[in-house]
Parts: structure tokens; C-alpha cells; sequence
């Protein structure tokens, strides 16, 4: 039968393991602090600070590079934000920008076609463009009724934009902009910025 061990013994037996650690560690001049941070990166390559590009903590990141090529992203320790940490979000920055299964077409379904075809981006593009200003100047609606007073309110509902975890901050912010002065009232962003 295999030995059992209490809850008490075996937090006794950790906190003593704990401490013979630290002593262990005192004793080649390290500190706790320091003993916290990883080893060695088993990646090796110029290291390039940056930030993540998903939301407005703007957590610390190193981009390390090789031969002109991204091969790691991880937290930066020297960041007082988020000192080495990333969220799930952020720690997945290289699969974002490193990953073969990315999408280079675009996905169009023809009205009344009972299949989606690839087109190019450019094309997709101007196809959103196109549609876009169409639905826009059909609906904009310059004053309405508010109580007893005819009100400006410039607005367009019959359009909404729904963004995406991994638009970053940059594309986020111009986004906006072109959206509201477009007169969008419907924005909505997973990344709440
Ligand atoms: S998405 Fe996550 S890792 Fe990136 S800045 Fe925000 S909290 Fe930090």
C-alpha cells in the first residue's frame, strides 16, 4: 500500500523544502527576486523591445528575431507593467504573426450563389468600399424628431462594425474614426477600447 501523507505534513514538507532552497540560494549570493526569473532562452536572436499590440495595458514585449524573421514574443521582465507576464491574448502574439494556416483571400458568396468563392484583397476591398458608401448615403439620416424638436444627429443605422480580439490598438483607433464620421452608431470591439 502506498504511503499516505496529511495535508498538514505535506505543507510542513514544502515550507521545509522552501527553505532549504532559499538557504541554498543565499549561499551562491542569489536573491529570491532574482531566482524568479526564467533561465536561459532556448530561442536565440536579436531582441527587440515592443508592446502588445491587443489593448490599452501595453504590456511589455521582446521580439526576438533571426535572420530578418520573427521567431519568439514573449513578456519583457525590465516592463514595470507587466514584468514578463502576458495574458493568453498577448502570449499568443507569434502565432498571430508567425502561422502558415493565416488567410490570404477573401471569402465571397455572389447574391443568390449557393457557394463561396476566393477573390483577391484588393478586390474584396473595393467591393466593401463600394457597398459601403452605397448603404451609407441611402440611409444616412441628417435631423430627426427628439420630443417636440427637430434635432441634428447626422447618423447612419443601417450599418454596424463589429471588430476583432486581434485588431491592435493602432487600427482600433482610425477605425473609429472613419466609422463615426461616416455616422455609425453601432461599434462594437471585443477589445473594449
Ligand atoms: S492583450 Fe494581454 S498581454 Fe496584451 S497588453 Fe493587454 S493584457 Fe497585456
Amino acid at each position: 500500500m502506498a504511503p499516505t501523507i496529511s495535508r498538514r505534513q505535506f505543507l510542513r514538507l514544502s515550507a521545509g523544502t522552501i527553505g532549504v532552497v532559499a538557504a541554498e540560494m543565499a549561499g551562491l549570493g542569489l536573491s529570491t527576486a532574482y531566482a524568479r526569473t526564467p533561465g536561459q532562452r532556448i530561442k536565440q536572436g536579436k531582441e527587440v523591445p515592443s508592446v502588445c499590440p491587443y489593448c490599452a495595458v501595453g504590456c511589455g514585449q521582446i521580439v526576438t528575431v533571426a535572420d530578418g524573421k520573427i521567431i519568439d514574443i514573449q513578456g519583457n521582465y525590465d516592463s514595470p507593467i507587466n514584468v514578463g507576464t502576458l495574458c493568453p491574448k498577448g502570449a499568443a502574439t507569434y502565432q498571430l504573426a508567425v502561422n502558415p494556416h493565416r488567410w490570404t483571400k477573401a471569402k465571397y458568396r455572389a447574391p443568390f450563389s449557393d457557394h463561396w468563392e476566393d477573390i483577391d484583397l484588393e478586390e474584396a476591398m473595393d467591393k466593401i468600399a463600394e457597398r459601403f458608401k452605397k448603404t451609407r448615403d441611402e440611409n444616412f439620416i441628417e435631423k430627426a424628431t427628439i420630443g417636440d424638436a427637430e434635432k441634428t444627429v447626422n447618423q447612419v443605422l443601417a450599418i454596424a462594425s463589429l471588430g476583432g480580439a486581434t485588431i491592435d490598438d493602432e487600427w482600433n483607433y482610425i477605425h473609429q474614426k472613419l466609422m463615426r464620421a461616416a455616422g455609425l452608431v453601432s461599434i462594437e470591439n471585443q477589445a473594449r477600447i
